[in-house]
């Protein structure tokens, strides 16, 4: 479809997308026995009768992975529900030998949370529906063995690993927000510590429901459901390529089919997999065999107290505690330890601000030029700190502060040494300025005779002048008022 063709059906069409998003919970062991949670193990080595399904063998919580799905569940502002009931949701496949999965359904986790996001540097809220608890399915091999051309294999090493279902409200309008959402969620659930976040080991996997709608229009339009999106560029790619094909079949007079689809990244398109099911499909009822799981608040307490500050909080936070400017409160909260290296810089020196754009500047293109993370860099916050010291203090320019950053990033030594070493120390002692004034008033007849008949313009070429014979490191300030003065005389 054309550019112009699509911002068409853009205009007469609102694209409406709810991200569902599973991730693997970082526990020792899975959610309902003692087997390792451990990926890239030997086929089948983790199994044991209670994820093996087999007649008799009962679940028991672990507890750990509770305190998880806490973690996510505060960390994305939602309200835990002191009571929530395990689910014995039905279907039948050849990953899930209890023919069930353990979930939750009715009575979910956690409930009405949100992740914030900025788009085009506006903080917007991604409202979470809910967050639910569940257990893993197996994986079926279907290829890279020698029998892959006969049949297929199951690896029950993943039935029971502890997952989190997390769930928006439909409330994304776009597949660059869709994108922008997952961004923010990985990044919330990797510094809460809750999952590995890796997409390639399944840790985290994502459906994208999309419907669109005339725009004005208060229902929402009929979904479809796609499966199989195994990177954030995918997600957007696929929710693209879904308003587009939904957008046409409506302008073609056809109407949308409720189903589930499968997107191919090699050929940039989904296929249908099967109509979408309804909840009445699975049969959800209570799972007997567990108790439900009661949240009390000084469970929900202890884990709050253990949670780390994130990259929204922190932004708010740099704005009202040092008086950053937004722009410069978001460069510097992308990362934790970007967010962190400005911290001890700030405290170090005094001089947030200063500390702000020395790292916006110098640090963050010296590492780029490099292609070095923050923790290799060679000048740390401290010596940092120390250098805008140097300038505050009036003992180096600010000029001559880039080289002194230039050499402490190639050799590693302190600010002062380089300074020192290189007789570098701005020079503001009144008599030897006074002294290189005169010189120059003297050498300069011709000059002087133009600045005093009015041409005070060349102000700058006395200056220059004056720095040159001392080599770049009188203060300017001083240079300045003495010049004034000799002039004037
Ligand atoms: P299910 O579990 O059957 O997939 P849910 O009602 O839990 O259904 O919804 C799953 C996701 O689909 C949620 O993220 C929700 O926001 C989203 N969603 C629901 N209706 C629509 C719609 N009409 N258009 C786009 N997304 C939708
Ligand atoms: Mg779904
Ligand atoms: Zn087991």
């Amino acid at each position: 479809m054309s550019s112009a063709a699509r911002e068409d059906g853009l205009a007469k069409y609102e694209p409406v997308i709810g991200l569902e998003v599973h991730c693997q919970l970082l526990t020792k062991t899975k959610l309902f026995c003692g087997c390792l949670n451990r990926f890239g193990d030997a086929p089948n080595s983790n199994v044991c009768p209670v994820c093996l399904g087999l007649p008799g063998a009962l679940p028991v919580l672990n507890r750990h992975a509770v305190t998880l799905a806490l973690r996510a569940a505060l960390a994305t502002q939602c309200a835990v529900q002191p009571r929530s009931i395990f689910a014995r949701k039905n279907y039948f496949y050849p990953d899930l030998p209890k023919g069930y999965q353990i979930s939750q359904y009715e009575r979910p986790l956690a409930t009405d949370g949100f992740v914030e996001i900025l788009v085009g540097g506006e903080a917007r809220h991604v409202g979470i529906h809910r967050i639910h608890m569940e257990e893993d399915a197996g994986k079926l091999l279907h290829e890279g063995f020698a029998w892959s051309g006969e049949k297929s294999g199951v690896d029950l090493n993943r039935a029971g690993v502890p997952l989190i279902e997390i769930v928006t409200h439909p409330t994304l309008r776009s597949p660059e927000e869709a994108h922008a959402y997952l961004d923010a969620l990985r990044s919330i659930l990797l510094h809460a510590e809750v999952s590995d976040v890796n997409m390639e080991e399944g840790s985290l996997r994502c459906d994208a429901n999309v419907s669109v709608r005339l725009r004005g229009a208060t229902l929402l339009g009929t979904r479809t459901e796609i499966k199989n999106l195994n990177s954030f560029r995918n997600v957007e790619r696929a929710i693209h390529h879904e308003i587009a094909r939904q957008i046409a079949t409506l302008e073609a007079g056809g109407r949308i089919v409720q189903e589930t689809l499968l997107w191919n990244a090699e050929r940039g398109e989904t296929v249908s997999m099967r109509s979408k099911e309804d909840a009445q499909d699975y049969r959800y009822f209570p799972e007997p065999d567990l108790p439900p799981l009661v949240v009390d608040d000084a469970w929900i307490a202890s884990v709050r107290a253990t949670l780390p500050e994130f990259a929204a909080a922190k932004r708010r936070r740099f704005v009202a505690e040092y008086g950053l400017p937004d722009y410069d409160a978001g460069v510097l909260t992308e990362s934790r330890e970007v967010a962190d290296y400005f911290e001890a810089a700030a405290k170090g020196s005094g001089n947030p601000k200063a500390a702000s754009n020395w790292i916006m500047t110098e640090l963050l293109r010296a590492l780029k030029d490099d292609a070095r993370p923050l923790s290799e860099a060679p000048v740390r916050a401290e010596g940092l700190a120390a250098m805008i010291r140097l300038i505050d203090a009036g003992t180096i320019s600010g000029k001559i502060a880039k080289d002194v950053f230039e050499e402490m990033w190639t050799s590693g030594e302190a600010a002062e040494a380089i300074v020192k070493r290189k007789g570098w120390t701005q020079v503001s002692d009144e008599a030897a300025i006074a002294a290189a004034v005169a010189a120059v008033i003297a050498a300069s007849p011709e000059q002087v005779a133009t600045w005093r008949s009015g041409k005070t313009s060349t102000m700058g070429w006395f200056v220059g002048q004056v720095m040159k014979r001392m080599g770049g490191k009188a203060n300017p300030k001083v240079v300045n008022a003495l010049l004034q003065k000799a002039l004037e005389a």
